[in-house]
């Protein structure tokens, strides 16, 4: 009997939960190109629901809200939620249940862990609802990867990713809570980020994919293999990368070489999907209404476009783990531009590099990561690189390039630009490798700090 009901309950949710995808999936590829107010009044709503939702179930807020004297009409809109004291990630790993939502038991929610590449890896839960509406919203830019692969559904997608990420789990429980024919579904084939490329090649020659989702880091270490030894290669659609960034050369590689269009995704375990990119790749395009972003200072005062900065987020959609106005560690501008594309959704620069990798010079003086790699940026040549502080004003820098490269004049000018600014003074050493290898955690920084490395 408690069985019957059990299924009873199941199937009911399944359904329920097939609806609210079959109805939400159908019109979410258009929300990008929304008005701005209607975008707002969007993120307004969602905005009034977390706090809500946060003040009257999430320890960390109602401890937070009643010592300041907040109640949830006082934060209405984006905005104020800078009435809200912005939250480190320190404190989320150090007492991840302080964060989520003592609305249901722990047990029911996912857990979700982080690959942890500058220090402990951070966990955090995720409700069912929010893992229905994660792939709702990934349908902003799977509209633009259907268009590409010329078919809405049923197509053929490769996932690379760390075995520790949680991207089966979720896969098999969001086949659990919904039902659609087969015909309908997309066909998974999951690799590991620590198959070396041949072993990738051969997976992916069998299941011939449409889409291949992985790391920028793996992209990096795949093509370069690919372009050096031409193997035999199934060319997918599209290509998409996630966490850090592909390096400039490689993405050349992959768009012009192999005339595979490349699309790249900014998202975090502890807040899902932030922004994406569309196929004119100028950014990423930001989802304000369920993830409003702003960039800060060091003094956490807010930047203008244009200006590098920390990337702050609010995560309006999980209701497990709540963070609102949350320092993710990137740096990041907004750009002032428009996309060519037409989709209102406010455009961010890529990722290119941590907070906590600011590097220091001879004279003390703490510079954005940014400025040292810019050096690199014109480099066609160069595949990957890696520039270590050993101590203030003192570099080692690791570099990849193309087998036919000028060394010598490589070297002479990537010098130059560094210590153009790094400081004429500064230290660089500079030395060609064949590989670089991952931090542990399997991923790939092109700046580190040594006391960052040690931690
Ligand atoms: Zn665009």
């Amino acid at each position: 009997m408690a069985d019957g009901i059990k299924r009873a309950q199941q199937t009911f949710e399944q359904l329920r939960w097939t609806g609210y995808l079959t109805v939400h999936i159908a019109w979410q590829g258009r929300v990008p190109f929304k008005s701005a107010d209607a975008l707002r009044r969007a993120q307004t709503r969602n905005v009034e629901g977390a706090i809500r939702h946060a003040y009257l179930t999430v320890p960390f807020y109602r401890d937070t809200m009643r010592r300041l004297g907040l109640t949830p009409p006082d934060i209405i809109t984006a905005d104020d939620l800078l009435k809200l004291p912005i939250v480190e990630r320190e404190q989320v790993q150090r007492d991840p249940e302080y964060f989520t939502s003592e609305g249901r038991p722990l047990s029911e929610y996912l857990k979700r862990q982080s690959s942890g590449s500058t220090g402990a890896p951070i966990t955090v839960f995720e409700d069912r609802g929010a893992l229905v509406r994660g792939v709702v919203l990934a349908q902003r830019q799977r509209a633009i990867l259907t268009s590409l692969v010329g078919r809405p559904f049923g197509y053929r997608s490769t996932m690379i990713a760390a075995p520790t990420s949680a991207i089966r789990e979720r896969e098999a429980l969001f086949r659990v809570l919904t039902w659609f024919p087969r015909p309908l579904r997309t066909q998974r084939q999951f690799l590991s980020v620590f198959d070396p490329p041949e072993v990738a090649v051969w997976h992916l020659n069998e299941f011939r994919p449409h889409v291949i989702g992985a790391s920028g880091s793996y992209l990096d270490a795949l093509f370069t293999y690919l372009h050096e030894t031409r193997a035999a290669f199934h060319r997918p659609k599209v290509v998409v990368f996630a966490g850090e960034g592909i390096s400039d050369a490689v993405r050349r590689i992959v768009s012009r070489e192999f005339g595979i269009p490349v699309l790249g995704l900014y998202q975090a375990v502890e807040v899902g999907n932030i922004a994406f990119e569309c196929q004119h790749n100028s950014g990423y395009h930001v989802n304000t209404d369920i993830c409003p972003l702003r960039i800060v200072g060091t003094e956490g005062e807010p930047l203008a476009p244009g200006e590098v900065g920390d990337v702050i987020v609010s995560n309006l959609v999980n209701r497990a783990t709540v963070v609102l106005n949350y320092r993710l560690g990137d740096l990041a501008s907004m750009l002032p531009e428009a996309c060519g594309c037409g989709r209102t959704l406010p455009l961010l620069s890529a990722i290119e590099g941590r907070s906590d990798d600011w590097i220091e010079l001879a004279d003390g003086r703490q510079i954005n990561p940014l400025s040292a790699c810019v050096a690199f940026r014109k480099e066609a040549e160069v595949w990957r690189f890696r520039l270590t502080q050993r101590a203030p004003g003192d570099f080692r820098v690791a570099v990849v390039v193309a087998p036919d490269a000028d060394r010598s004049e490589m070297t002479t000018r990537l010098r130059g630009r560094l210590q153009a600014n790094l400081g004429t003074d500064a230290q660089v050493e500079i030395e060609f490798v064949d590989a670089i290898e991952p931090l542990p955690g399997g991923k790939h920084k092109a700046v580190v700090r040594k006391d960052v490395l040690l931690r």
